[in-house]
C-alpha cells in the first residue's frame, strides 16, 4: 500500500524578482514500512518537502495524500489533530525537556493527546533503541547518540503512520550516526514503520531503502539501494 503520495506539490516563497521555487512540482509515493531518504544540497527544499508531507505549512499547489487522505484539504484544528495521531517527528536538535527524565519524554506526547499510554509497545520501542536502562536519567545525563534515541522512540511511542525526520544525524559523529541509522532501519522493519528522512550526507543515505535526490525543488532521481 502507497502510504505517502505528493503529486505536483509546489511552494513558492515570496514574490516578483524574490520568488524563490522552493518546491516546483514535486511527485514520489512511499510504500508502507519504506525507509526513504531525501537527499539534497542547503536549500534545494529538503525541509520545505518535510514541512508540506507533515502538515506544518502549506503548499503554493499540489496534493498530499496519506492513507489516502488529501491532509492539504484538512482545516487548521483538523490538521493539528491529523498531525499528532499520525505523524512522528525527529529534528536534529532533539527538543527533549531537561527536567523530564527518559520515560517521561518518550510518553509525554500521548499524554498531552489525553491518550492511554500502551505500555507494551512503549517498552518494546524502549527495549528495541537499548534503552532500558536509561529510562530515569535526565537528558543531559546522556550523550548525544542516546538522546536521538530517545526523540526516536518518542516518536514512535505513539504508533504513528510515518515517521518525518529532518537531519537526525546532523549533531552526531560518524559512527554514532551509522548507529542512529542502524536503529532507524531495524525500527522500520521490525515496526513496518514507514519512515522519510532528509540528509544531506550521501554515506547516511546508502543505508535507506531507497534515495529520492532533490536540487532546485525537483526530483532528480529516484534509485533504490542494493
Ligand atoms: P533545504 O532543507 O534543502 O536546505 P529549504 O527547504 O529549507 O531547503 O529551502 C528551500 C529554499 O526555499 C531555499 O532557497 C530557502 O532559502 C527558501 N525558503 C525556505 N523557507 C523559506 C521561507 N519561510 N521564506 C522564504 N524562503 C524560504
Ligand atoms: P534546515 O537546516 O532544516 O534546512 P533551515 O536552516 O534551512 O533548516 O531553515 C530553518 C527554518 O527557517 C525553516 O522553517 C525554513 O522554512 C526557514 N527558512 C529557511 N530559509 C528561509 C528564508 N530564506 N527566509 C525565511 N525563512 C527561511
Amino acid at each position: 500500500m502507497k502510504i505517502v503520495k505528493v503529486k505536483n506539490l509546489k511552494k513558492y516563497y515570496g514574490k516578483d524578482e524574490n520568488l524563490v521555487r522552493a518546491l516546483d512540482g514535486i511527485n514520489f509515493e512511499v510504500e508502507e514500512g519504506e525507509f526513504v531518504c531525501v537527499i539534497g544540497t542547503s536549500g534545494s527544499g529538503k525541509s520545505t518537502l518535510l514541512h508540506m508531507i507533515g502538515g506544518l505549512d502549506r503548499p503554493t499547489d499540489g496534493n498530499v495524500l496519506i492513507n489516502n487522505k488529501e491532509i492539504l484539504k484538512l482545516k487548521d484544528d483538523e490538521l493539528t489533530i491529523f498531525r499528532r495521531r499520525e505523524i512522528g517527528f525527529v529534528f536534529q536538535q532533539f527538543n527533549l525537556i531537561p527536567i523530564l527524565n527518559v520515560y517521561e519524554n518518550i510518553v509525554l506526547p500521548i499524554e498531552l493527546d489525553g491518550n492511554k499510554i500502551d505500555k507494551n509497545h512503549v517498552d518494546l520501542v524502549i527495549k528495541a533503541l537499548g534503552l532500558e536502562s536509561k529510562i530515569y536519567n535526565l537528558p543531559n545525563n546522556l550523550s548525544g547518540g542516546q538522546q536521538q534515541r530517545v526523540a526516536i522512540a518518542r516518536a514512535l511511542a505513539t504508533k504513528p503512520s510515518i515517521v518525518l525526520a529532518d537531519e537526525p544525524t546532523g549533531n552526531l559523529d560518524s559512527k554514532t550516526s551509522q548507529d542512529v541509522m542502524g536503529l532507524l532501519k531495524t525500527m522500520s522493519q521490525r515496526f513496518n514503520q514507514t519512515i522519510i528522512m532528509i540528509t544531506h550526507n550521501e554515506e547516511i543515505s546508502q543505508m535507506a531503502n531507497r534515495v529520492v535526490r532533490i536540487e532546485d525543488g525537483k526530483i532528480i532521481s529516484k534509485a533504490v539501494n542494493e
